[in-house]
């Protein structure tokens, strides 16, 4: 069986590095917010190319402290509007109203699956106070388009991050394409701990300073809070083993790159569309993922095949329980897109062998 991720696999490959680390910070007797958890933010900041990075708890937690500091800051407030794409991850959306914003969904590109610029304009109101594209499957989103209809507008830009670690738009990278980016730490991103963590970059001071206050219960110096706060903190142990994993991550995109090469150039069935991409640096291939009308008829066949596939995401965010009141909306692109949706196996560790495999399975496919 090809496995659709190895995550044993990919640590496997730095176990001893990450077994040093971890020792490290048994040793230090130091275990929140010790030297490498400030060290990692120096480095992601670094690579990211942005003045400060915030480590969080996870993700989601990114996401949503952006936009509570920026409520915190009188940027916006209860009942604001912020432009999300219809087809993503639902936590792009849940970081909208946990803090009791409202999200207005905008659908995407069919090509590229993005947020498309040209649908924004006429979705915003006196209200919209942000937009959040989200670059899902690991390619940026169309930045110079998005950033100056915020201009234009006077909205912030959020990026959601936590699939496209180390991405470009242009010289730069996800992280620092908008005012703030939230990225996930997962175990399965292209930067995977070993458990849950997160991070904010961001080039605005206040805001950094506002962040790491709300995630350390609204503490900003000890027993002093400015903000009715959280607790959502990077972990010393996390922060040592993404330090670890940081030193790689290029390397692990320019062999996941490699993968989707050989995928782009030799698929050839003609039933099957295969991702856009609009340059190579654009794209670190957190997934790869085809398109075609007999989805699920496809996944079976791999599976019978001994190929293990997974579908991001089989059901639409306004088709949830969770999000009734937009069970009756149409978005049919983004349902579009759920319904014909299938992503490959792809990884750093993944051989041409078995991808070879795997495309020789899917040309024989009718
Ligand atoms: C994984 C993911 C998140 C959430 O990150 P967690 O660390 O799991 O909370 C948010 N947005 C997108 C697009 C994701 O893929």
């Amino acid at each position: 069986m090809i496995s659709f991720l190895d995550l044993k696999g990919i640590n496997a490959q730095y176990r001893e590095e990450l077994i040093q680390a971890c020792t490290k910070v048994i040793d230090s007797g130091w275990y929140i917010q010790g030297s490498e958890y400030k060290e990692f933010e120096k480095e992601f900041a670094g690579y990211c190319g942005t003045k400060y990075a915030i480590g969080v708890a996870n993700g989601l937690d990114a996401l949503i402290l952006i936009l509570r500091a920026y409520k915190e800051l009188g940027v916006m407030k209860e009942g604001d509007e912020i432009i999300v794409p219809s087809n993503t991850y639902i936590a792009s959306i849940l970081a909208i109203s946990e803090n009791n914003l409202v999200p207005v969904l905008v659908e995407p590109d069919i090509n590229t699956y993005l947020l498309d610029p040209a649908k924004i304009e006429e979705k915003i109101t006196s209200k919209t106070k942000a937009i959040l594209p989200v670059h899902l499957y690991g390619q940026t989103c169309q930045m110079d388009k998005i950033n100056k209809i915020a201009e234009k507008y006077n909205l912030k830009v959020i990026e959601d991050s936590a699939q496209s670690h180390g991405a470009y738009f242009g010289d730069k990278r996800s992280g620092n394409l908008g005012d703030a980016s939230g990225f996930s730490f997962y175990p399965g991103k292209n930067l995977g701990a070993l458990g849950d963590g997160g991070a904010v970059t961001t080039n605005d001071e206040e805001l950094a300073n506002s962040i790491r206050a709300l995630a350390n219960y609204g503490s900003h110096k000890k027993y002093e809070n400015l903000y009715k706060g959280v607790n959502s903190r990077l972990d010393e142990i996390q922060a040592a083993i993404l330090r670890v994993k940081l030193r790689y991550l290029d390397e692990e995109t320019s062999r996941r790159r490699a993968i989707a090469g050989y995928y782009l150039q030799n698929i050839k069935n003609e039933n099957i569309i295969l991702p856009n991409l609009a340059d190579e640096e654009s794209h670190v291939w957190h997934l790869f993922v085809i398109r075609t009308k007999n989805r699920d008829g496809l996944q079976k066949y791999l599976l019978e095949n001994d190929i293990q596939t997974l579908i991001h995401y089989p059901l639409a965010p306004h088709r949830q329980v969770a999000y009734k009141e937009w069970n009756h909306k149409e978005y049919p692109l983004s349902e579009q897109i759920h319904n014909e949706v299938l992503s490959l196996p792809i990884s750093g560790i993944q051989s041409i062998q078995d991808t070879k495999t795997i495309v020789d399975v899917i040309n024989d496919f009718e």
